[in-house]
């Protein structure tokens, strides 16, 4: 895997787009516009894929986009596929929601660290022939119409001036971009922080060993417990008071008290432990000009439900293709405009989520937590509850459709199950066999017997259009 990785090329003076931070979401979008042979140039600050785990879960919306960029298929070789999501009060289930009949071909949560996702998306990003700028740091940047000019420092120290038409901030939830462009960062900062730690243990308790993610609703606060690759388990946890480096000592008594493990196991060791504070935070635009903000850069919130690097890889995946179109002359400047209106409203809805859902899992008053235990029980048993919470943790209903869900609306997901991605490229999938005229050489054709009317589907997944196949040909931004 291409773990260190420096590029020994000069970082080039002019580009298309200027991308800022190789983390999981500025390799995903620079292997995406590799993909699309968009000009572009990434930097990072870092000389490596930085070690640790952080992000642990792969969502399967997440993993459908990866297998557009081909990177899904190695990843889930590497990961462990966790079928389901449970509620605990100590050993009691209270509810299960299950992911095995997701409509996607990844019906799980792959559990995987964030290095290698980064590994990943790295490897495929040079094997397309990109690469990363590492040891750059972005310093500022000034307004040069129609791009900017953007100050970096390269290994040596001395700065360079690269000019771009488009400027991205994939430079997490500190970002340099985000100041420099004025953009606000509103939300709040959490007092309490968070343990999390990457641990072996002796033997574990058989219904553990089910993969599930279990979230252990706890008197003495929540705890999450997942499986990982290579043997390890995830713990995360608020940090009891002074707690600032948990030692083995204090994994597993968070474990008796909190979890699972009330004197089953014995944590063997502890891979790596932190603690970290929670923010809630999401920028006030994704666009000014030519600047975006992509992942933590634009959002950032509790890692509860596993969602932060999962929603920048499909901010990603939201721009890319949009910036290829408007490259190449296929669409104007304000297609760029539904970058905001489309992503806005959806990291602003999972910070909603995971905010409530971090407020639920924190209630420790006994009366309170009694209350909030019957009724997750209660709603585990109600038709379509469960059903629901796995379309939301997936991220498998993030749908950019207005007006009540139904039939397939413009701007809802296509599973793929029905109709097949094909890398970044657009689809027209027709239940008739017959010759389309005039279609573009960047159109893939699938015939799906069975389907009500022809469908065009976006580069990322979403319903562009439906109707008569000639019909569908004229909303296709084409150059
Ligand atoms: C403890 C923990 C657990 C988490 N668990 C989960 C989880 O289970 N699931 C999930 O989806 N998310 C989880 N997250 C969140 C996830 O880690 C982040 O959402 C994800 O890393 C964001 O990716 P990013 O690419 O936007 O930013 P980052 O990963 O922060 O990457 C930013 C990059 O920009 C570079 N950079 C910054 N400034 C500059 C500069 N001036 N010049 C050049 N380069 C620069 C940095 O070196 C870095 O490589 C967790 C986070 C934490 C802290």
């Amino acid at each position: 895997m291409g773990g260190i990785m420096t590029s020994s090329a000069e970082v080039p003076t002019r580009t298309d787009v200027l991308i800022v931070g190789a983390g999981p979401a500025g390799l995903a979008l620079a292997a995406s516009l590799r993909q699309l042979s968009v000009d572009h140039v990434l930097i990072d600050r870092t000389t490596s894929v930085q070690p640790g785990s952080k992000a642990a879960a792969v969502q399967p919306r997440t993993l459908e986009y990866l297998d557009r960029i081909g990177v899904a298929d190695a990843l889930v070789k590497i990961g462990v596929r966790s079928p389901g999501f449970s509620l605990h009060d100590c050993e009691k289930t209270l509810l299960r929601a299950s992911f095995t009949d997701l409509d996607t071909p990844f019906p799980f949560v792959l559990l995987v660290s964030q290095q290698t996702t980064e590994e990943c998306l790295l490897d495929r990003l040079l094997d397309l022939g990109g690469t990363v700028h590492r040891d750059h740091r972005f310093i500022d940047f000034t307004d040069d119409f129609p791009g900017v000019s953007a100050t970096v420092a390269g290994p040596d120290g001395v700065l360079r001036a690269i000019s771009a038409r488009y400027l991205v901030g994939c430079d997490g939830v500190r970002s340099g971009v985000r100041a420099n462009a004025g953009i606000e960062f509103p939300g709040t900062a959490r007092e309490s922080r968070f343990t999390i730690a990457d641990i072996r243990l002796s033997t574990v308790a058989e219904e553990l060993i089910a993969q599930d993610t279990t979230f252990f609703l706890s008197g003495a606060g929540m705890l999450l417990f997942s499986p990982l690759a290579d043997g390890q388990y995830r713990v995360v946890s608020p940090a009891p008071p002074g707690m600032s480096e948990p030692t083995q000592h204090d994994v597993q008594m968070l474990l008796a008290e909190r979890g699972p493990l009330s004197g089953q196991a014995t944590v063997t060791e502890v891979v790596r432990a932190s603690t970290y504070r929670v923010q809630e935070r999401v920028a006030e635009t994704f666009r000014k000009g030519p600047v975006f903000l992509v992942g933590d850069a634009a959002h950032t919130h509790s890692p509860a439900g596993a969602q932060g690097m999962n929603t920048g890889i499909q901010d990603a995946g939201n721009l890319a293709w949009k910036l290829h179109t408007v490259l190449t002359g296929a669409a104007g400047n304000e297609l760029l405009d539904s970058y905001h209106a489309e992503r806005h409203p959806i990291a602003t809805a999972m910070v909603g989520f995971t905010a409530t859902f971090a407020k639920l899992a924190s209630v420790r008053d006994p009366l309170g937590a009694r209350l909030r235990n019957d009724v997750l029980a209660a709603a585990a048993g109600t038709l379509g509850v469960t059903d629901w919470i796995a379309a939301k943790l997936s991220e498998l209903d993030v749908s950019y459709a207005q007006g009540p869900a139904g039939r397939l609306r413009i701007g809802d997901r296509v599973p793929p199950t029905a109709v097949p991605g094909s890398d970044l490229t657009w689809t027209l999938a027709t239940p008739d066999l017959q010759e389309i005229q005039g279609l573009p050489a960047d159109v893939t054709v699938r015939h799906i017997p069975g389907l009500d009317t022809a469908l065009l589907v976006r580069p990322d997944g979403y319903l562009a259009a439906s109707g008569a196949p000639t019909e569908l040909l004229t909303h296709l931004p084409i150059a």
